[in-house]
């Protein structure tokens, strides 16, 4: 039985709405040690139910199977407890809909090691740090500024995050909060649909715009150049690809592992 693999327990499932939400989850052995930025895997077996408003599943399981798919994680790396991830339902995927069936209790599969490359470790100190994401391409950044932020009050950080909508703009008061302590911080939210949402008073464009009309400088206070900050991009693909080929005709270029360079990208699909 794939069961018999479950290896961590849900300590605490948040709906920010029905098809996003913060789970936190709590491996029955050491947590592994991360950094932030890294990702883990979440796994259920296909024998799991899916949330009963989820489309069909996509796979006819001839046999019992342990669905996997990676997650960042977003609580700090020092935060011992639990993993807490920031995950978005795919209607008609294979595991969301299984994820967000979950409640406080239940048992999943955790991946015994966080991996990955997008983590703060390439940015030279004197650099400062532009986040760029798209819906839960937020949720690596959640870690990077709850573990990293008080260590370089020289450093300033921004974020630039987009939705649809307000209520889909999750941490959004953990962040304004940031915000307004600390004075190096910068949260930029934006939604693209707002017609549906009359009482926002914020930024209503895609992320292109506020960046090609100066708007993200403006309110940072800084000119946004290859010396001045490292830009790292998570989210829609569209967005990461249309925003890293508008930075790379202003002069930056994508880190690698060969040729160092100042846009790092976490592609969470294609
Ligand atoms: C390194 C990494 C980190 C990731 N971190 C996160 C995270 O923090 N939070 C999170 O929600 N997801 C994250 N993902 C995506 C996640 O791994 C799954 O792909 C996603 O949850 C869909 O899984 P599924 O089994 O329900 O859908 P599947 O059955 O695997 O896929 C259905 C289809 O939907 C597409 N798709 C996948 N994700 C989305 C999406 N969000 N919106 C629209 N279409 C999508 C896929 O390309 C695929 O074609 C990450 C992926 C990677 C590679």
């Amino acid at each position: 039985m794939s069961t018999d693999q479950y290896n961590a327990t849900v300590v605490q499932k948040v709906l920010m709405t029905p098809g996003l939400m913060t789970l936190r989850v709590k491996p029955d052995e050491e947590s592994p040690e991360f950094k932030p930025g890294q990702y883990t895997v979440l796994g259920l077996s296909s024998s799991a139910h899916r949330l009963q408003e989820s489309e069909p599943d996509p796979v006819a399981y001839d046999e019992e199977k342990m669905i996997k798919r990676a997650y960042s994680i977003s609580s700090a790396s020092i935060v011992k407890e639990y993993f807490e991830f920031y995950i978005s339902i795919v209607r008609s995927g294979q595991l969301t809909p299984r994820l967000f069936a979950l409640e406080q209790g239940d048992r999943l599969l955790i991946g015994k090691k966080a991996v990955g490359m997008f983590t703060l470790d390439n940015v030279p100190v004197e650099k400062n740090l532009l986040f760029i994401s798209t819906g839960t391409g937020l949720a690596p950044y959640m870690s990077m500024l709850r573990s990293e932020l008080h260590l370089h009050p020289g450093r300033t950080f921004a974020v630039l995050h987009g939705a649809s909508c307000s209520w889909d703009l999750g941490y959004r008061d953990e962040l304004s909060m940031m915000d307004r302590l600390t004075p190096t911080f910068h949260y930029v939210p934006t939604i693209t649909e707002p017609d549906k949402d009359p009482t926002w008073n914020g930024h209503s464009e895609f992320i292109e715009p506020i960046l090609s009309s100066g708007k993200l400088e403006e309110q940072v206070g800084m000119p946004l150049t290859p010396e001045n900050f490292d830009v790292f991009l998570c989210g829609n693909p569209k967005m990461v690809e249309g925003v890293a080929s508008m930075l790379e005709s202003n002069g930056f270029k994508e880190h690698s592992k060969k040729e160092p360079g100042e846009i790092h990208v976490e592609r969470f699909w294609k």
